[in-house]
């Protein structure tokens, strides 16, 4: 992998006045170690993350990440971030992106186990090349995510709703979709609803209107996804929030995985069913999403 841009940072209080957080910021070698064995981040996956997507030096949606950032440490019991300080700092890593597509990961973790807390950082580096899936597309299966839709208001310490460093689960998802053949997973309840992939957010078509589940705690709001209801709407599309029901999934006549870097993949087949791709919605859509968004 080649990095471009690493950069820790002392966080500040969220109401911390200064407008300078020059000396809060370090630049590190992003391929020399910088974290200290204690990292509750590498323990225990104690932390929270994003990913934003850069394109020709313009980060994408700053502002919704952050906030997100924020709705996340607000879940974890983690200190509220400071925007200012994120923002700079999101502002050095993107200056070290140049043309194409990067991506900045920017990450806040409990903190160091006996040590300073919390700890927090910003990577910049390439983005792989999606070309292919936002073209020909990925084929998907449904799996159960072993919980129902009424967990997250039943059990709020399972963090959902909350984007965690804890991906182990949404990494081994992705693994047991390719072990039955397939790309990509979209988790289900096992009361019968649809939530969301393991990274990224989906979208159907379904009689003409464009749906997404509600994101009602289960799942993460999509930055993707509002940015992409935003233009449906532009174009004088409908789009809704809504439960979908998991036999739905088969009658859409188009849908989509989003998600910050990879963008919009169409869904080409959902369990073994062929969905149709629609190639120039679709790539409408991706120029719409590579267009610089704030
Ligand atoms: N849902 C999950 C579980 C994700 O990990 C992600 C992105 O990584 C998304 C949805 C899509 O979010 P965004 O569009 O903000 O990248």
């Amino acid at each position: 992998m080649a990095w471009r841009f690493a950069l820790m940072i002392d966080p500040a209080a969220s109401d911390d006045p200064r407008t300078d957080f020059s000396d809060t910021f370090t630049a590190v070698d992003p391929a020399a170690p910088a974290l200290s064995v204690g990292e509750l981040s590498t323990q225990r996956g104690d932390g929270i993350f994003e990913s934003v997507g850069v394109v020709d030096g313009h980060a994408q949606e700053v502002q919704a990440h952050l906030d997100r950032l924020v709705h996340s440490a607000e879940i974890c019991d983690l200190p509220i971030p400071n925007l200012d300080q994120w923002r700079e700092a999101v502002s050095r890593a993107a200056e070290h992106c140049g043309p194409g597509e990067n991506v900045i990961k920017l990450i806040l973790s409990r903190g160091v186990e006996h040590g300073p807390a919390p700890t927090a950082w910003v990577t910049a580096a390439p983005a792989a090349d999606f070309t292919r899936p936002r073209k020909e597309g990925v084929r998907v299966v449904t799996l159960d995510r072993g919980y129902d839709r009424g967990v997250p208001a039943r059990a709020p310490w399972l963090l959902l709703g909350a984007k965690t460093l804890s991906y182990a689960v949404n990494m081994a998802a992705i693994r047991e979709a390719k072990r039955r053949g397939a790309d990509d997973a979209v988790f289900v309840t096992t009361d019968g609803f649809v939530l969301e992939a393991p990274t990224a957010s989906l979208i159907l078509r379904l009689d003409g209107i464009y749906v997404t589940p509600a994101p009602t705690g289960g799942i993460l709001q999509g930055t993707t996804q509002v940015s992409a209801f935003a233009w449906f709407e532009e174009e004088g599309l409908s789009t809704a929030y809504r439960e979908i029901a998991t036999e739905e999934l088969a009658r859409a006549d188009a849908a989509w995985l989003v998600s910050s870097v990879r963008l919009a993949a169409p869904i080409s087949e959902i369990d073994g069913i062929p969905i149709p791709v629609d190639a120039d919605f679709t790539a409408r859509l991706n120029a719409y999403l590579l267009s610089p968004r704030d």
